[in-house]
C-alpha cells in the first residue's frame, strides 16, 4: 500500500464562501475521498492548524508521497518544519505541490530558486497540453485537459529546468505555462501540478483525479534511505 498523506492550508475554505460552496470540507477532504477509492492507495490528512502543523516526524515516517496545498499561510510555516519535509524528501519520500504551492516553503528550499510567476484571475478557460504521452503520470489522459475555469499562471516560472517537463498549460488569454514537472532531489521524487484554484472544482474534473492518481504511484519511493554522513570503511584493507 502506499501510504498518502493530504496536506492543506486549510484557511480559504474557512474564510471564502467562493471557496466552501466548492470545496466545503477543504480541498485536502475531496484529494482524499478520490484517492480513497484506489485499492493500493491509504489516505490520510494534515492541516497547517494541527499541532506542528500536523507534519510531525511519526507523520513524515510514516507517509510514501505527500500531497501540498498551500498558498495565504505559507510564510507562517515555521522554517524547522519546512526543513524536516525537505528532508524527509531527500531521504526519499514523494512529494506533489499543487497549484499556488509553488510558494511554499518545502518547494522553494527542494528548488533553490525564486520559484515566482505571473498570475491574473479571470476564469480563464485552459489546455492542459499533454507534452509527453508515454510518462506515467499522464495514462489514461487524451492529448489535453480542458480546465473550464482556472487562475491563469504565467512564465516565466522562476524553477531549474524540470527533469521532465510533462504538461503545458494554456489560457484563453494566450498565456502558456509550464503546469506538470518532475524532478529528482535526493532520494525523492518531486511532482508540480499547477491546476487547483480554490474557488474552481478542478480537483473534480475526473482527468486531474487521473493525473493525480498517477502521480502518486510515480512518486512512490523506492528506496528510503539513511542520509546521515558516515565514516567509510577503508576498501583496500577490507580486500587484502
Ligand atoms: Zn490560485
Amino acid at each position: 500500500m502506499i501510504r498518502v498523506t493530504v496536506w492543506n492550508e486549510f484557511f480559504h475554505e474557512k474564510t471564502e464562501p467562493a471557496a466552501r460552496e466548492v470545496y466545503p470540507n477543504g480541498i485536502h477532504a475531496c484529494i482524499k475521498e478520490f484517492l480513497s477509492v484506489e485499492e493500493d492507495i491509504t489516505v490520510r490528512t494534515a492541516t497547517q492548524d494541527e499541532e506542528e502543523c500536523g507534519l510531525t516526524r511519526e507523520v513524515l515516517d510514516n507517509t510514501d508521497v505527500l500531497i501540498w496545498w498551500g498558498h495565504v499561510k505559507q510564510y507562517d510555516l515555521p522554517l524547522e518544519i519546512a526543513e524536516r519535509v525537505k528532508q524527509a524528501v531527500l531521504a526519499g519520500m514523494g512529494i506533489i505541490f499543487l497549484h499556488s504551492s509553488h510558494l511554499s516553503r518545502p518547494f522553494c528550499m527542494l528548488m533553490g530558486t525564486a520559484c515566482n510567476l505571473k498570475w491574473r484571475e479571470d476564469g480563464d478557460k485552459e489546455r492542459l497540453w499533454i507534452v509527453d504521452p508515454s510518462h506515467p503520470i499522464v495514462q489514461g489522459v487524451g492529448d489535453y485537459v480542458l480546465i473550464p475555469n482556472e487562475e491563469t499562471y504565467c512564465e516565466p516560472f522562476g524553477i531549474p529546468e524540470p527533469d521532465k517537463l510533462i504538461m503545458i498549460g494554456a489560457y484563453e488569454g494566450g498565456e502558456v505555462f509550464r503546469s506538470g514537472c518532475c524532478w529528482r532531489r535526493g532520494y525523492g521524487k518531486v511532482f508540480y501540478f499547477q491546476p487547483g484554484h480554490e474557488t474552481y472544482p478542478v480537483y473534480r474534473i475526473p482527468e486531474i483525479q487521473t493525473i493525480i492518481k498517477n502521480a502518486v504511484r510515480w512518486c512512490e519511493p523506492t528506496v528510503r534511505a539513511n542520509i546521515d554522513v558516515f565514516s567509510s570503511p577503508n576498501i583496500k584493507k577490507l580486500t587484502d
